[in-house]
């Protein structure tokens, strides 16, 4: 597995080489210029009198499988890496840490096990389903990457839509889970993403609050509606160059969503929610 995640990553950051971690049925899909075998072979001799056009109707163009690149907030080794994650980085016109260690449940359920939980099990779930999944991390032990690579992964392998999968550290009265949708970056460098990242986003919250009953959360500050905030103090966001979105699954400092997070059945839950999500805005639901 971490072969194959570790090529994946590579290949996020090689174009041309994406295809290569998709399924085979998408991957062996003829592109659009290529000829259809058996196309056309059964043209009878009376249908030959008719139009050229209409006997040798040509086959559906291929569909492109999409790309669709997760990203399991923080890493299991940023804790023990403070120097090197506490740096910053470009952000869109503003600077970030590299990257943060993350929440954590009262019982010491670390947000990095949580996100690297749920995020391959959505990949499971959208590989499956034909899509090409590219993960920013390859494991749960290591150091980053820096947000502004997982940025440039998701563009670097021109996602279809790139989810950031993360869980909340808010006060422990509050609970619920919610999408977060880019808002114009500081440096304007996202603009042509915000309407399709806006529509991922309604998708992403139907889909989740469907496989999970979480409640959405009416806690961010800057909300939109419940379940939806927009931002553009996000690196993941702001450098984003193709459809982006955040979610904080739960809060993990609340006890009723903590032990949810814990539990691997609601899990599979929320990875079954983001997939179908993701499903339906890249039109495979
Ligand atoms: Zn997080």
């Amino acid at each position: 597995m971490n072969r194959r995640l570790r090529h994946c990553l590579l290949a996020a950051l090689a174009p041309v080489l994406v295809a290569g971690c998709g399924p085979a049925a998408g991957a062996s899909s003829p592109g659009p210029d290529s000829p259809v075998a058996g196309a056309g072979t059964t043209t009878s001799a009376a249908a030959s009198t008719s139009a050229p056009a209409a006997t040798t109707s040509k086959a559906p163009a291929a569909v492109p499988v999409p790309v669709v690149v997760l990203d399991p907030g923080h890493n299991g080794g940023n804790a023990t890496a403070r120097s090197q994650i506490n740096r910053l980085v470009p952000a869109g016109g503003i600077t970030k840490p590299c990257n943060t260690v993350g929440a954590a449940t009262d019982a010491g359920y670390p947000e990095h096990a949580f996100t690297w939980d749920v995020t391959t099990r959505v990949a499971d779930l959208l590989r499956r389903r034909g899509i090409t999944v590219v993960l920013t991390r390859t494991d749960d032990t290591g150091v980053g990457p820096c947000v502004d690579q997982r940025a440039a992964a998701a563009n670097a392998a021109r996602a279809t839509l790139a989810v950031s999968i993360h869980a909340d550290g808010a006060a422990a009265t509050v609970r619920g889970f919610h999408v977060i949708e880019p808002a114009l970056a500081p440096d304007g460098g996202n603009a042509a993403i915000l309407g399709p990242s806006a529509t991922a986003a309604a998708d992403l919250l139907t889909a989740f609050s469907a496989a999970t009953a979480e409640p959405r959360a009416t806690y961010p500050g800057p909300l939109v509606h419940a379940g939806l905030t927009r931002r553009n103090d996000l690196a993941g966001l702001n450098l984003a160059r193709v459809p982006a979105l955040f979610i904080e699954c739960g809060n993990m400092r609340n006890a009723q969503d903590a032990a949810l997070l814990a539990d691997p059945v609601w899990r599979a839950r929320a990875a079954q929610g983001v997939a179908d999500g993701v499903l339906a805005y890249v039109g495979r639901a």
